[in-house]
């Protein structure tokens, strides 16, 4: 028995072995630049697909650094997902400092950009103060004119899906089938949790639909839901509010009552708070803004990530309403 059994089961042990190496190496191998697009991307790819991320959970990409491994892992890459519309200014210099050979693929391909509309951003009022004007052309040339954060509205979730989809047939044929079904039970997904999130904050009253948040990351959010988003910080985290602009913020909630600011994952909470305090609206609770939670936190995936600030949001702005 023992000798008619032995080099069976290696050959057995062998031949799996074999076979799982094949498949790991047949796996196509993508990156995707922050955490929202990688959960995209992982899927539409489903099993043919390996994916690795550039900023990670609750990490900010408008401020992120790539470092010399982080171009190591993006040159042993086949496809390269990001989100375009300035959201990665670090995009080209990593690019070619890595010798990046592969595909890159723009997930807001056909995505109708929201601009950024200097009226809408109390930084912007000032328009004798030289020192707010230099500030708005820093800010122009690091972000452009465009509103990045357009994965917020889930319609276009859906585009992004799609060109997500796209990008995956392009570089990998044999899967096309695969990445059509996966992108279709997707995109049936998203648009269900889109039709959710309406009908939760249709509930809200007319004069509990403006709210604060650090950085301006909800525009597309409000624009597709129907919220007025106020933001100290203006569309990147790379820029600091001024003294002036918080005591502005913390005027425009007095004078509008507006009754709650929301934290951010991805920024420090400090500046919010003394806004909070000073002006006597609650701190309504975290939103999910550029990044999602770890695994066991509450916005694991883009879908959660909704799911969470929606139920963040009706709950602060409901119970405010009687
Ligand atoms: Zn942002």
């Amino acid at each position: 028995m023992r000798f008619r059994f032995t080099p069976l089961l290696a050959a057995a042990v062998l031949a799996l072995g074999v076979s799982n190496s094949a498949n790991a190496a047949e796996k196509l191998k993508t990156m995707a630049s922050f955490s929202i697009l990688a959960d995209m991307v992982k899927n539409v790819g489903g099993e043919r697909v390996d994916v690795s991320e550039l900023v990670g959970s609750d990490g900010d990409t408008h401020e992120f650094n790539p470092t010399p491994a982080d171009a190591k892992k993006l040159a042993r890459a086949d496809v390269f997902f990001v989100n375009g519309l300035g959201f990665e200014g670090w995009m080209e210099r990593l690019e070619s400092s890595s010798g990046f050979k592969g595909a890159t693929v723009v997930a807001t391909t056909g995505v109708k950009a929201r601009k950024i509309d200097e009226d809408d951003d109390a930084h912007h009022e000032d328009a004798d103060d030289d020192d707010h004007d230099e500030h708005a052309d820093a800010r122009h040339h690091d972000h452009g004119d465009m509103d990045p954060h357009a994965w917020q509205d889930l319609a276009n979730g859906e585009i992004y899906v799609a060109n997500i989809r796209d990008g995956l047939i392009a570089a990998d044929p044999d899967g096309k089938a695969v990445y059509e079904r996966n992108a279709e039970k997707y995109i049936a997904a998203v648009k269900k949790e889109d039709a959710a999130v309406k009908a939760a904050l249709a509930s809200l009253p007319q004069s509990h639909r403006r709210i604060i948040t650090s950085h301006d990351a909800f525009g597309y959010f409000g624009d597709a839901y129907g919220l007025e988003i106020v933001a100290p910080e203006g569309i990147s985290t790379a820029s600091e509010p001024s003294a002036k602009d918080v005591a502005k913020i913390i005027r425009q909630i007095r004078e509008d009552q507006i009754p709650a600011v929301f934290l951010e994952n991805i920024t420090n909470a400090k500046m919010l708070e003394q806004i909070a305090k000073e002006s006597g609206a609650k701190i309504g609770g975290t939103l999910y803004s550029d990044a999602l939670s770890g695994k066991d936190g509450p916005a694991p995936t883009y879908i959660d990530m909704f799911k969470h600030n929606v139920g963040t949001l009706t709950s602060a702005l409901s119970s405010q309403a009687k």
